[in-house]
């Protein structure tokens, strides 16, 4: 069978109107929207195996022949039920279907079937129910392999998807191939029929794989194409070319108490290549918590300062602006470089702005002037809207600054954004080496205390700082404890230890003087609220202990787990929940599974749904279907597809597909 690309969908076997209108709804009009709707998850129900080997609740696909059949309708709920035996060599299997009166139709006596389906254990016998079923004389697309499961809506199933997209194999693999023959050699790309077939019926994981790579990248190369075409098409804001003296960098670098890693070089050089362009630079530089983001951040200070031009850097809250102001200053001064702080409580005039301004949002006030900004840096950028970012470009009425972003990783929000605001990315994907995986425990109060109490002595013993976070200030409620009461048990608990506490109340001099007492050895245990989550930096911490878990989503409890581990000591996270819901402890499980911040926003985005994330963005961003925007490695594969496309075929003649749909989806859109 052979059908068009724009056939309507009703031209396809099994397909009246009542099924097309229920196919409309999942935006599946044609042909070719079927062959592009991609199943949501695979289930690998591998070989066929003899029915003595089955074990229960494992996936499994017999091939077995039909002995028994009866149908009848329960007393009861009214519901039909099919029983079945079903007998191979090995042994015999009872199968049953609810609901499903049309099966035993279909069905003959003594004929042999694949069977695919979880088996269960049931009254010591074991079972299978509701399984997918088909002839075995025919090429089996339910079972026996890897077998795909789409996202359905009522009344269309899993299987009748399967069953239509069958009849387009000979039609899928004379898809007209999207790239040029160069790119896909260059790129080692599944060729697209072949992706397409791989995506729908799979040989093997290692094909699936290959055919999601090229399938994801088909869905970011409209993107990526669009934000480079753009780029050429908008004239670019002017901006000032920073003169940099790579031998001054090379000694700073040369004179840290540590090795940068070779992502912080990568970036180093990045940035500083950037800022020699008159194109200001826009640039976001991600790196997951403690991987030292900070000091990449430096060195573009020093640099800008350097070539005579002022700098702004600024944080979301002035604990973390004081602690950028401590360790920064001294690091520039051996320079010559004058560095101010100002922040609501810390005014300077603008007259005495010094060569590199560190500051909180006092920075955007109106009476600050900078009198020749040449960079600017925000760390954790998350934190701040586009207009602060526009009021602070203005400050210079000249030249636009560069521009740099600092960000956790794992936010694909962040990412997301970064796409569409057309940044440059330099990813910190290692960590400094020698550090240690944060030792991850899930707890409950009472069965753990005594092995966390210990653990909290020996720690205090070496000088090591603890964290202890509550989700509430002064009164606890029943189900969530505070500050308050969390101080009394801790000081009842570890009597000989120096307890302090920190929150959003406090006055920014009380958290300043705590974070003081903290870094200067006066205060072992700190009992605070979220507030200690960004950012904050005390190398010798090596506990936190987060009570009531189940308040915080992972994205922060990562976060707060990232206030220990950024040292070369053994640090321990304890996380305590006694009220977790099933959805939380997954959640709180896979903290404990892995300190991979990447991973974690991945899980994130499947528990939460991509609905999260997308909601306010353009209709085009919404059909990423494959493309996990949390692969640092594919999203940068993209961008380079992207590249070289252009520079091979710049009007985009040869790739008239994407030239439609950038036309179709994005420049038009674009604000
Ligand atoms: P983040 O990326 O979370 O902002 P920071 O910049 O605060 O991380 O760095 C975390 C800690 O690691 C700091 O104490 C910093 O001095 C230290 N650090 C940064 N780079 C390195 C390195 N290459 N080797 C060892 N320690 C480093
Ligand atoms: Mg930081």
């Amino acid at each position: 069978m052979f059908f068009h690309l724009r056939d309507p969908i009703t031209n396809l076997p099994g397909i009246g109107s009542k099924m097309a209108e229920k196919l409309a709804r999942l935006k599946i009009f044609n042909v070719v929207d079927l062959i592009y709707y991609f199943p949501r998850k695979w289930e690998d129900f591998g070989k066929v195996i003899p029915i003595n080997k089955i074990k229960p609740d494992s996936k499994i696909t017999i091939k077995a022949q039909l002995t028994s059949l009866s149908q009848f309708i329960s007393p009861i709920k009214k519901m039909s039920i099919t029983n079945a035996i079903f007998q191979d060599d090995s042994g015999a299997l009872k199968v049953t279907w609810f609901n499903q009166p049309y099966i035993s139709k279909n069905l003959e006596k003594q004929k042999t079937y694949l069977l695919a389906g979880t088996a269960k254990l049931n009254n010591q016998t074991i079972g299978l129910t509701n399984p997918t079923i088909e002839p075995a004389d025919k090429s089996p697309i339910h079972s026996g392999g890897i077998i795909p499961v789409y996202p359905m809506t009522e009344g269309v199933t899993s299987k009748f998807i399967r069953k239509t997209i069958n009849y387009l194999t000979t039609t899928i693999k004379k898809i007209p191939e999207t790239l040029t023959q160069k790119l896909i050699t260059d790129f080692k790309l599944t060729p697209l029929p072949q992706a397409l077939t791989q995506i729908h019926s799979p040989k093997s994981i290692a094909n699936l794989k290959t055919a999601q790579k090229r399938l994801s990248l088909e869905e970011l190369l409209p993107i990526q194409l669009s934000i480079l075409i753009s780029r050429q098409l908008n004239e670019q804001p002017t901006g000032q070319s920073i003169a940099i003296d790579n031998k001054i960098i090379d000694k700073f670098i040369n004179q840290l108490n540590f090795k940068l890693t070779p992502s912080q070089k990568t970036a180093i050089d990045q940035i500083l290549k950037d800022m020699q362009n008159t194109i200001p630079m826009n640039r976001l530089l991600m790196g997951d918590v403690g991987s030292g983001k900070t000091i990449v951040a430096a060195a573009s200070l020093l640099a800008t300062s350097q070539a005579g031009f002022q700098s702004a850097f600024m944080a979301p809250t002035e604990v973390l602006a004081h602690q950028h102001y401590d360790n920064l200053r001294p690091l520039l001064n051996k320079w010559d470089i004058n560095v101010s702080l100002l922040t609501a409580n810390q005014k300077i005039n603008s007259e005495n702005l010094g060569d590199v301004v560190i500051g909180t949002h006092s920075l955007i006030q109106e009476n600050v002037d900078f009198k020749n900004l040449g960079l600017i840096i925000i760390d954790e950028q998350h934190r701040f809207g586009v207009r602060q970012r526009q009021v602070l470009k203005d400050k210079n009425p000249k030249f636009t600054p560069h521009f740099l972003s600092l960000s956790a990783t794992p936010i694909p929000r962040t990412l997301f954004l970064g796409l569409l605001q057309d940044l440059d990315i330099s990813w910190l994907d290692s960590l400094p080496r020698g550090r240690l995986p944060v030792i991850t425990k899930l707890i409950s109060s009472n069965k753990d205390l005594d092995t966390i109490k210990s653990t909290i002595e020996q720690e205090i013993k070496n000088q090591h700082k603890i964290f202890i976070i509550a989700p509430l200030i002064d009164i606890g409620t029943s189900n969530k404890t505070s500050i308050t009461e969390e101080q009394k048990r801790i000081a009842k608990l570890f009597p000989k230890a120096r307890i302090d506490v920190l929150h959003g109340r406090m006055s920014s001099q009380d958290k300043l003087q705590v974070m003081e007492n903290l870094s200067t050895n006066k205060t072992d245990i700190l009992v605070a609220t979220s507030v200690i989550e960004v950012g904050i930096d005390i190398p010798d911490a090596s506990v936190v202990w987060i009570k009531n878990a189940e308040s915080f989503g992972l994205s922060q409890l990562h976060q707060l787990r990232g206030r220990v581990g950024r040292s070369d000591i053994q640090s321990y996270c304890f996380i305590e929940s006694d009220s977790a819901t099933p959805q939380t402890l997954e959640r709180l499980q896979a903290l404990a599974e892995t300190t991979d911040g990447n991973k974690l926003a991945e899980i994130d985005l499947k528990l939460r749904g991509p609905g999260v994330f997308f909601k306010d963005q353009q209709s085009g961003f919404a059909k990423l279907q494959l493309a996990d925007l949390t692969n640092i490695k594919l999203i940068k594969e993209s961008r380079k597809l992207a590249t070289s496309l252009l520079e091979l075929d710049p009007t985009l003649e040869h790739h008239p597909y994407f030239k439609k749909q950038i036309e179709l989806n994005y420049l038009t859109h674009q604000e």
